[in-house]
């Protein structure tokens, strides 16, 4: 039931609002708290979808009232679990988009995923720096880092940050650059979901007249030599190409495809803003490696970007460690062993990116998430059922002892697990420096991010 008591002016707000506002107790309860990653249990104080701007006011006034905090979650695949006290904010009705061709430019309302912006950039020869996933929200994404198909190109997302549209909790709502505000800016490029609600971003474009890519699928017994191969031909490729390797081993579950059930498939896979004869060359050494089952590389439309990897669509339990790191042949073998160990039978997937090019630089505009050294970035995946996770954690282990001294500490923003802080990503003086911007623009700590300045 509704305790009415705990949040009196949220609870005025329920006639107006109707749907749009959730409390424990409400038949679809547990629909609603839910994130997109199952194995975050999240206890919201109320859940609510605003439709749009007056109605989003109305909550962050009947928060402030009720002494609650509010957290944006558009999906949930950054969920870190602790929700206690506060109004969890879905974002799906600022579904703004709008696409400026010659001026290379997208305002993305903050409802809006990845999928729909490159839908939209289809046949304009340009590209918006999204990830690997369709479903992922485009401005969740941006705030956090974020790790494109692109970043060897142009850096971190957040580096193609313009603007940001915030509602702060001084009830101000407008548009942010950084002539007006460089270092909330600098924060909001890489820590940014904790400083008010974002309600639309505007984003740079990239020329992409031509673009390449596709997946290579091998035959298990390949796997060490068709890592090997990505990790060489990631130093050495045009910054033009990504490189993604990845093994997944798909447990023999119902829950699986019969037709799957208990497979290995090693891949890679390749994503090229251009054609060009070097990019093939790498992608050649690769297809070497091993032998080879699936080839798709060829012209990738832009809309279809989002179809190369493959990855789970529905809500899903997922339990993640992930590390920069400069992997080699030596580092590869030991990977493989640990992920071949009965340690490492937890682990359903497990890949690396190649990096370097334009993530080595400073990003295009200044943001926490700077320069990477890194030549990669590796990650485990493990079921994350709930009773596994002391398995989990050891197969996470063996990875980490595996990489040894090749691993750095820190990973990508996006790839921190939950209840993990800002230093999990950034350095504890820029994670400083950010905590002081926090503590300017929402001195009450009204707004709660997934991540803490710690
Ligand atoms: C299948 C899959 C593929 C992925 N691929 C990549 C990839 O290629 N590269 C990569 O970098 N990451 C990738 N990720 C990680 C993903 O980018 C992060 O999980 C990220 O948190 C976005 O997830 P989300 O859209 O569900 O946002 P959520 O988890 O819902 O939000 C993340 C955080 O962003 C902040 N936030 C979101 N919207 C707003 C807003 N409007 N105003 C203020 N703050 C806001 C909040 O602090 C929120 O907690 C992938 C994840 C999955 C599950």
């Amino acid at each position: 039931m509704t305790d009415v008591a705990a949040h009196p002016a949220l609870d005025r707000l329920a006639t107006a609002l109707g749907d749009r506002l959730a409390f424990p107790g409400d038949s679809r309860w547990d629909a609603v708290r839910s994130p997109w990653n199952l194995s975050i249990d999240q206890h919201p104080a109320a859940v609510a979808a605003p439709a749009g701007l007056d109605e989003l006011r109305d909550v962050l006034d009947a928060a402030r009232a009720d002494g609650l905090q509010l957290a944006v979650q558009p999906g949930g695949h950054g969920a870190s679990g602790n929700l206690d006290g506060t109004v969890l904010l879905r974002t799906a009705a600022f579904d703004r988009l709008e696409v400026d061709r010659d001026a290379r430019v997208a305002l993305i309302g903050a409802g809006v995923s990845w999928g729909r912006v490159l839908d939209a950039l289809s046949g304009t020869g340009l590209v918006a720096m999204a990830g690997s996933s369709p479903i992922i929200n485009a401005t969740a994404f941006t705030l956090s880092g974020g790790q494109s198909w692109f970043a060897r190109s142009h850096g971190h997302a957040s580096g193609s940050l313009r603007a940001v549209e915030l509602l702060t909790a001084d009830g101000r709502h407008r548009w942010l650059r950084d002539a007006d505000e460089p270092e909330l800016l600098w924060a909001m490029r890489g820590a940014g979901g904790a400083f008010g609600v974002v309600t639309a971003i505007e984003v740079d474009l990239h020329p992409a007249p031509v673009i390449t890519g596709g997946r290579l699928d091998f035959e298990p017994t390949d796997v060490a030599a068709v890592l090997r191969a990505v990790v060489d031909a990631g130093r050495d490729a045009p910054d033009t190409l990504a490189l993604h390797a990845g093994v997944l081993r798909i447990p023999d579950v119902p829950q699986a495809a019969p037709e799957l059930r208990g497979r290995t498939i090693v891949t890679a896979m390749f994503v090229e803003l251009g054609a060009s004869g070097e990019a093939r060359a790498a992608i050649d050494r690769v297809r070497a490696a091993g032998t080879v089952v699936t080839d798709t590389i060829g012209p990738v439309p832009v809309e279809h970007l989002g179809g190369i990897v493959d990855e789970p669509t529905d809500p899903s339990p997922d339990t993640s460690w992930s590390a920069l790191a400069d992997l080699d042949a030596d580092a590869i073998d030991r990977l493989v062993d640990a992920w071949r160990s009965p340690e490492g039978q937890e682990i359903i997937a497990f890949g690396f990116r190649a990096l370097g090019g334009a993530l080595a630089l400073p990003p295009r505009r200044p943001g926490i998430a700077g320069a990477v050294r890194e030549w990669n970035v590796v990650t485990a995946h493990a079921m994350g059922l709930p009773g596994g996770e002391e398995a989990a954690e050891r197969a996470f282990t063996a990875m980490r002892a595996a990489v040894g001294h090749a691993a750095s500490d820190r990973t990508f923003c996006t790839f921190l697990g939950p209840g993990v802080g800002y230093t999990g990503a950034y350095a504890e003086s820029d994670v400083a420096r950010a905590a002081n911007v926090k503590a300017t623009v929402d001195p009450e700590g009204r707004f709660r991010g997934n991540r803490d300045f710690t």
